[in-house]
């Protein structure tokens, strides 16, 4: 059945041209009928460069916006409506501003896991790959931080130059891991390395021997001459792990570390948007142009 709607995708995505993109945190059976898997900013990347004109995005709300500011002239669909990342919404428009005017000499820096409508009141963007990098390259030596102070609070760390004002939010998964449970892990698995996402909360990133995106968890995990890793990320990675490095062992950190909004997407959804369903990305030119300058000027500084 899975291999049947699996056969018709990659029938239909051919015949109509279309680039499916997949996040790392989506199922295996989807991971398998996209043209890239990845981080969403990396999606985004590759998808601006493929010569197809509609793009589907397996994943949540703020990622196929993302892929619509780095592709205005295409057609972005998000596979599932309705998907939305928590963290993304936490923090309103209004909000923002208010905190701006608390801290008008500050230069505002944004995760990309934020909405399209937060982006154009803030002035660079950054991911969990480089916001250390960027925020170094920030010549103003006060940065607010939204929304994550998770991935603030590991950045300031590394920076301690910078004065680093963060606000109260994050992803409420990888927040709601515990020390008990980065203490559990480790003692159950005495020999295995630990690599936890920054958006876990300081309490557990600091039992790791490795802190860093998912991509870099992936890539640190593939290269590393350990065999036995505890996975601090999302639970997808531990299981796409596992299915590419069989000589390896890989555990989730917690049970818990499942995204709801990720694991809505099914192939299903995924057959609908090829046949028109989905939801088309849509934003004001206002919208584009003032969220684009907060994203180029994260490419003119990573
Ligand atoms: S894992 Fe966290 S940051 Fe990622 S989409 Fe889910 S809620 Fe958002």
């Amino acid at each position: 059945m899975i291999k049947d709607i699996q056969q018709e995708i990659l029938r239909i995505k051919k015949e109509k041209s279309i680039t499916i993109l997949a996040h790392s945190y989506q199922a295996e059976e989807i991971q398998e009928i996209a043209d890239y898997t990845g981080d969403s900013f990396r999606l985004s990347e590759l998808a601006a460069d493929d010569p197809n004109n509609t793009l589907i995005m397996c994943g949540v709300h703020f990622m196929a916006e993302t892929c619509k500011l780095l592709s205005p002239n295409k057609k972005v669909i998000l596979a599932k409506e309705g998907c939305g990342c928590p963290m993304a919404e936490q923090l309103s428009v209004e909000e923002l501003r208010l905190l701006k005017q608390t801290y008008p000499d500050h230069t505002v820096v944004a995760y990309i896991n934020t909405t399209a409508a937060l982006k154009t009141e803030c002035d660079v963007c950054v991911t969990s790959s480089s916001a250390v990098e960027i925020c170094k390259k920030i010549e103003n030596d006060k940065i607010l931080f939204i929304p994550d102070c998770n991935l603030g609070a590991f950045v300031a760390e590394q920076l301690p130059e910078k004065q680093i004002k963060l606000i109260k939010g994050g992803c409420p998964i990888h927040a709601a891991v515990t020390e008990k449970e980065a203490l559990a892990a480790k003692e159950q698995h005495p020999n295995a390395l630990m690599l936890v996402h920054p958006e876990c909360i300081p309490a557990v990133t600091k039992y790791a021997d490795y802190i860093g995106s998912t991509s870099g968890i992936v890539a640190f995990a593939k290269k590393s001459e350990a065999k036995e890793f505890i996975i601090g990320t999302e639970i997808s990675i531990a299981e796409h792990l596992q299915l590419e490095c069989p000589d390896k062992e890989f555990y989730t950190l917690s049970k818990h570390l499942i995204c709801p909004d990720m694991k809505r997407t099914t192939l299903m959804d995924v057959l609908k948007a090829l046949q028109g369903g989905g939801l088309e990305i849509e934003m004001s030119d206002e919208v584009m142009k003032k969220a684009s300058v907060c994203i180029n000027r994260m490419l003119e500084l990573g």
